[in-house]
């Protein structure tokens, strides 16, 4: 039997780079970052630049994969509100695309969208099917690259997760831990509620969802994928530095002090929502998974990174 062609977008970010470790129990994993690639028995180099829409049609055409990765997006959130429309085009026609060149060809498309398409109201976890609203150019034109590939046809797994953090790229972590190391009194906004998420669990989760759907040949939806428990951004910062100093005992560290703020306190270009809880329900349901707690991944991604110092830096 031969192993499914799986095509990856987006290798070098958080969760794409996670993904090029766990797809590969699947299938033939193509990685294409934004510089694209030559594959052997392919004529043409295969494009992955999302902005390049004619490009990234072709390398499906060519390539003809059982599953399309989709892990490259436009996430600088407040850099957005002033480049709404390479955001667009990245985030919403550029999935737009590879789900009818995935209809096309019969292939999954697996896909992540945001906490950030709904506006942060209330104060139950958001399940699939609330109405999405979202506060910030990002977060709409997630929405629309949702919207983009449910209305392709094609077989869709949209997982929509929040608070990402990994061991490639920045994050809240990484900030958190330099600023330990560089200020006394640090200041976090308390009012914004979610759970941080590893780009490992994402991978790990997206590859039993995968697994399961091309077995079953159903599963076909949205999902919302985040770990299990909730917190605020300053209970996030605490724990990080908390265990950091704990795996790190003899680091230089400033800080003396953690202050929750509200985010009023914190302007940014982008309004982020308040209560961004995922309701994980139907994933663990449909897919029979476990959601380890927020606490858990995040100690271990501390003890990576304190065990590779110049990761901070
Ligand atoms: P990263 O920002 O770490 O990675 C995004 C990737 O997209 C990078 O590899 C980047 O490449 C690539 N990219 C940017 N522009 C282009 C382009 N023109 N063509 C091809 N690739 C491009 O994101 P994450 O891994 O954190 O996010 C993965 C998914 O999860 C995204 O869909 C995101 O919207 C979603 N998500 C993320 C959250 C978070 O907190 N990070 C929260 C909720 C959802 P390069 O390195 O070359 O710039």
């Amino acid at each position: 039997m031969t192993a499914p062609v799986i095509l990856l977008l987006g290798k070098d970010g958080q969760v794409g780079w996670e993904l090029q470790r766990s797809l590969g129990v699947i299938g033939d994993v193509v990685a294409l970052g934004r510089a694209g690639a030559s594959v052997p028995g392919i004529d043409a180099p295969l494009c992955g630049d999302l902005t390049d829409l004619d490009g990234i049609s072709r390398t499906v055409q060519a390539l003809r994969p059982a599953v399309i990765v989709n892990a490259a997006a436009y996430t600088a959130v407040d850099q957005a509100e002033a480049e709404p429309a390479r955001a667009q085009r990245l985030n919403a026609e550029a999935p737009g695309v590879l789900a009818r060149a995935a209809a096309a060809c019969g292939a999954w498309l697996v896909h992540y969208s945001t906490d950030y398409v709904f506006d942060g109201s209330g104060d139950r976890p958001w399940r699939e099917d609330d109405a999405p609203a979202p506060l910030n150019v990002y977060g709409h034109t997630k929405w629309a690259g949702e919207q983009a590939i449910r209305a392709s046809g094609c077989r869709h797994l949209i997982l929509r997760t929040q608070w990402v953090y990994g061991v490639r790229g920045g994050n809240f972590a990484r900030t958190m831990l330099r600023l330990a190391l560089t200020r006394e009194r640090l200041t976090v906004v308390a009012d914004q509620m979610g759970a941080p998420t590893g780009a490992d669990l994402i991978a790990d989760v997206t590859v039993h969802a995968l697994r399961h759907a091309l077995t079953a040949g159903q599963g076909s939806g949205t999902y919302h994928l985040a770990a299990a428990g909730v917190t605020s951004w300053h209970g996030y910062a605490c724990v990080l530095i908390e265990e950091a100093r704990r795996r790190w005992p003899d680091a230089p560290w400033r800080v003396q002090a953690i202050d929750p703020i509200p985010s009023s306190a914190y302007p940014t270009p982008a309004q982020r929502p308040r209560n961004s809880r995922l309701d994980t329900t139907r994933l663990r349901q449909t897919f029979g998974l476990h959601l380890p707690p927020w606490e858990s991944g995040v100690r271990r991604w501390v003890s990576s990174v304190c065990a590779d110092q110049g990761i901070i830096s």
